[in-house]
C-alpha cells in the first residue's frame, strides 16, 4: 500500500543517525538531499529529539492564543536572529503556506495588487504560491490560480524595474534558486531589487525556505549581498524535519497584515524542534562550517570532473546547496548513485543533481560523495 500523490522509491527507510539513512535491511545510505534541506543537523540529531520528547510530554498543544513560553522563545530567537528589522514573526506549518502569509500581508500593507514573480522560481504549491511558480506542469491542471502575477528573467535588472510599479505589493526573489537548477543571483541584482521595490512602495521578498538556516553559508543567504527585504519566509530546515514555517516582516508590513490565522500556528512541540535547531545551528556555528565544507565539495568535484573528464557541465551553488550540472539525465545518475553506490541526492530539473548534505558533514562525507560520483559517471 503507497500513498496515491508521490512516486516512491524502492528503498524502505527505517531509521536515520547524522548524515546516514538505513534501510530495512541495515543497509546505510550517506544522505546528500538531507529530503529537500529539512535537516540541517542530521537525522535524529539528540538535542532535537530530547527537546521534543520533554515538550510533547509537557504539553502537545494548545492553540496559538494562549502564550506559552516555548513559542515565545521561538518568536524571540527568530527576531534576534532575522535581518535587522525583520522582528515580527508569523509562525505556520510549511513553506508555502509562509508564502501565502506574506502574499497576502504584502497585499494588504500596500494596498497594491500585483505580484512580481521570476522565471524558473519555485515559491510552493498551494494556489496562491502555485501562481508564483514557474514550470507549467505544476500548475496547468490547476488553473485559474491567484491571479495578478507578473513573471521577470531571473537575475535581469531592467526587466524587474520595467516590472515594478505603484500597484505592485510585492516582489518575490529566491536569494538562490533551488527548484529552479541551483542559479545563486548576483550580489548586484539583489540590490537593484532593493532599490525599486524601495521606491514603488512595495514589499521585497525573499523566500529563504531552502536557503535559510545557515545551508548558503551564512544564516540568511541575503546576508552575503547585504540587502535586507521586508518579509524573508522560511521554512523546511528550520525545525530540523518537524513541520514549521516562518514569515518574517518589517514593522510597516506587520502595522497593517489584514486578518490572517492557521490553526497549528506555533504548536509547542515544532517550537521546541526549532528553538533546538536554531540554537544547535548558531552554537555551533555551522554556517560557516556550510561556507567551508562546501567550498570544498564544490572545488573536489569540479577538480574530480576535469581530471576524470566527466560529462559534467557546471558545478555551482553556495554553500551547502550545490548543483551539479551533467550532460545526461540527473534521474539516472542519481538512481546509479542510492543503488551502486549508497549515496542520496535529489534533481533540480533534468540535467542537474542538487546536494543539500546537513551542515554537519565533514571532508570525509564529501570525499565519499566525490568517489562516488567519479564511479558513477566515470
Ligand atoms: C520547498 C520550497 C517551498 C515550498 O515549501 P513546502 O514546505 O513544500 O510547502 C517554497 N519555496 C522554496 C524556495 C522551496 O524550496
Amino acid at each position: 500500500m503507497s500513498g496515491f500523490v508521490f512516486s516512491e522509491k524502492p528503498i524502505t527507510i527505517e531509521s536515520g543517525e547524522g548524515p546516514y539513512l538505513r534501510d530495512e535491511n541495515g543497509t546505510e545510505y550517506l544522505d546528500f538531499g538531507a529530503s529537500y534541506a529539512c535537516t540541517p543537523l542530521g537525522h535524529s540529531h539528540p538535542a532535537v529529539t530530547e527537546a521534543v520528547r520533554e515538550q510533547a510530554a509537557e504539553l502537545t498543544y494548545v492553540q496559538a492564543s494562549y502564550p506559552v513560553d516555548v513559542r515565545t522563545e521561538t518568536y524571540e530567537t527568530l527576531a534576534t536572529v532575522a535581518p535587522d528589522g525583520l522582528d515580527n514573526v508569523w509562525l505556520c506549518n510549511s513553506g508555502t503556506e509562509a508564502n501565502e502569509a506574506a502574499m497576502k500581508f504584502a497585499r494588504s500593507a500596500t494596498g497594491a495588487e500585483k505580484i512580481v514573480a521570476t522565471k524558473r522560481a519555485f515559491h510552493g504549491r498551494t494556489m496562491g504560491a502555485l501562481a508564483l511558480t514557474w514550470k507549467k506542469q505544476y500548475k496547468a491542471p490547476f488553473e485559474p490560480l491567484a491571479g495578478g502575477v507578473e513573471f521577470v528573467e531571473y537575475g535581469d535588472e531592467a526587466a524587474l524595474a520595467a516590472a515594478v510599479d505603484d500597484d505592485t505589493a510585492a516582489v518575490f526573489l529566491e536569494p538562490v534558486q533551488g527548484e529552479g537548477g541551483i542559479h545563486p543571483a548576483a550580489v548586484e541584482y539583489l540590490a537593484a531589487a532593493r532599490e525599486v521595490t524601495a521606491e514603488a512602495g512595495a514589499a521585497l521578498v525573499f523566500d529563504e525556505i531552502q536557503t535559510g538556516v545557515g545551508r548558503t553559508g551564512s544564516l540568511w543567504a541575503c546576508e552575503r549581498a547585504g540587502v535586507v527585504p521586508d518579509v524573508l519566509t522560511t521554512a523546511k530546515g528550520i525545525a530540523n524535519g518537524l513541520p514549521m514555517g516562518a514569515t518574517l516582516v518589517a514593522d510597516w508590513i506587520a502595522e497593517d497584515p489584514g486578518d490572517h490565522g492557521s490553526t497549528f500556528s506555533g504548536g509547542p512541540v515544532v517550537c521546541a524542534a526549532a528553538n533546538a535547531t536554531l540554537e544547535t545551528v548558531i552554537e555551533e556555528n555551522l554556517p560557516a562550517h556550510a561556507a567551508e565544507i562546501g567550498d570544498y565539495l564544490r572545488s573536489e568535484l569540479a577538480a574530480a570532473a576535469d581530471e576524470h573528464d566527466l560529462p559534467v557541465r557546471e558545478v555551482r551553488g553556495e554553500g551547502l546547496m550545490i548543483g551539479i550540472e551533467v550532460k545526461r539525465g540527473a534521474n539516472r545518475v542519481l538512481r546509479d548513485l542510492a543503488i551502486e553506490e549508497r549515496v542520496l541526492a535529489l534533481p533540480a530539473g533534468r540535467t542537474v543533481v542538487r546536494l543539500l548534505p546537513p551542515l554537519t558533514i565533514d571532508e570525509e562525507h564529501a570525499d565519499r560523495f566525490v568517489d562516488a560520483f567519479v564511479e558513477v559517471l566515470g
